[in-house]
């Protein structure tokens, strides 16, 4: 299996070096030549199979023979070492639950297999490979506890100072060892400024093999495909296929389940479920892409104007909107629709989602009163405790803390102040080498 560039077919690159690059240097996105397709055993007897088996046979094709056997099971099995649980809802909705994971979030999946996947490559390197990343929050606690304690890889961190909320940065600063954070006397620009100055640095590029923990990673974007499948396992009546609804933002995740459907994953049709942010709901209506303006939202994972992942889908159908309008839908659901359906859910089904999992719920209620024969699931892509300050008032109670957020309470917040200067910056990392 060899992978292109979007923005050039002729490029050849396989899964290894499309890893370790994250992206090709025309700013396209890395892309699988060929789509595997699954036997059909593997979809009918699904059942008899373990989860580690099922995430084995979807990913294989894709790494080929960049790393040998035992090792991607050894990976594969560290990546999905929690459960996936498809929890009924209502008659006809499940809630595919994502958020059973380290940092309770499904990005846990792709960070997971991506830190296990780089560490791999550099066992045998003289040095190491060091993750360079700026976060504003989330994505660094998930980068974060993905790498922590993975060999052959060191993190840097950087996040803006008294602008990441208390468990935020209780994630990102209380693990040490091959985690270091460092705390810029800064804004997020500041601190991403000073990653970009990093990667364009020739003596500091010399010295360090220096790369970012990108959401475009083809290592993060096609592990998400692992519990589409888990999901066909657990899926009751299989004569009807289900309706599945992604909450969306930068579309990695809903590419990946489209990704599994053309390997042979059983799906009636997927809605794409979006907030106020709604660059692609826009396309589907007038078939031209603009990138927009982003709008802040309740659900703020998925407030991206101009969704890098998209490009991806229109790849996959060929570009052809006729045919990729038959198998998806889009919806734009607001803030008001988005507290409606979490006071809904709480109250009447005594089930309490986040606010992203709650925009994919009312999609997919809407879409199938229209569609009653169908049944579906949508994607609870986060812990509703990770949004409390969204969700408590709208349910009127506290909600507990789970354990992994609880045992760091009480640990010591190990990270460097810095001022907001790249040269600050280089002349860390540079130390950080001789130790
Ligand atoms: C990142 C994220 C999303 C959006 O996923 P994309 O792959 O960017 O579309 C949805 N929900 C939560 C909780 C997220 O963290």
């Amino acid at each position: 299996m060899h992978y292109y560039s979007t923005n050039n077919k002729k490029l050849h690159v396989d899964f290894k070096e499309a890893t370790i690059k994250g992206q090709p240097l025309d700013k396209g996105l890395f892309f699988p030549a060929q789509i595997p397709q699954l036997k059909k055993d593997f979809i009918n007897n699904i059942e008899l199979l373990s989860k580690e088996d099922i995430a084995f046979e979807v990913i294989k094709p894709y790494v080929g023979n960049t790393i040998p056997d035992v090792d991607l099971k050894k990976i594969v099995s560290q990546t999905i070492n929690f459960d996936f649980p498809l929890v009924g809802v209502t008659d006809s909705i499940s809630s595919l639950e994502l958020f059973h994971g380290p940092t309770l979030a499904f990005k846990d999946v792709g960070a997971r297999f991506m830190s296990r996947c780089l560490s791999y490559f550099f066992k045998d390197a003289n040095q190491k490979i060091t993750v360079l990343v700026a976060t504003s929050g989330d994505t660094g606690g998930a980068v974060a506890a993905a790498f922590f304690e993975v060999e052959n890889v060191e993190v840097v961190i950087l996040y803006p100072s008294g602008k990441v909320s208390s468990i935020q940065e209780l994630q990102l600063t209380t693990l040490g060892k091959n985690i270091r954070a460092v705390e810029v006397d800064g804004s997020f620009d500041d601190c991403q400024r000073m990653v970009k100055q990093s990667f364009a640095d020739k003596e500091l590029n010399e010295q360090l093999f220096l790369t970012s923990a990108n959401s475009i990673n083809v290592a993060r974007w096609l592990p998400q495909q692992f519990y589409y499948f888990f999901a066909w396992q657990q899926w009751q009546d299989k004569k009807v296929l289900p309706v599945i609804a992604v909450p969306s933002g930068n579309f990695g995740n809903i590419c990946a389940g489209l990704l599994a459907c053309h390997s042979g994953l059983p799906v009636q049709h997927f809605i794409a479920a979006c907030n106020a942010n709604d660059a692609v709901p826009d396309f589907f209506e007038t078939e031209i892409y603009r990138a927009k303006q982003t709008v802040s939202t309740l659900s703020n994972a998925m407030d991206v104007g101009d969704p890098s992942n998209f490009i991806r889908v229109l790849e996959l159908f060929n570009h052809d909107v006729e045919s990729l309008k038959k198998m998806v839908t889009p919806y734009s659901i607001g803030d008001d629709e988005t507290k409606q359906t979490i006071e809904e859910l709480y109250s009447r089904q005594a089930y309490l989602p986040d606010p992203h999992g709650a925009v994919a719920y009312a999609a997919l209620k809407d879409w199938l009163q229209f569609h009653p024969h169908l049944k579906g699931y949508f994607l609870e892509t986060a812990h509703p405790v990770k949004f409390y300050d969204v969700v408590e008032p709208i349910i009127g109670k506290k909600i507990g803390l789970p354990s992994t957020i609880q045992m760091m309470l009480g640990k010591r917040n190990e990270s460097v102040k810095m001022g907001a200067n790249a040269e600050l910056l280089k002349d860390y990392l540079l130390a950080g080498m001789k130790e």
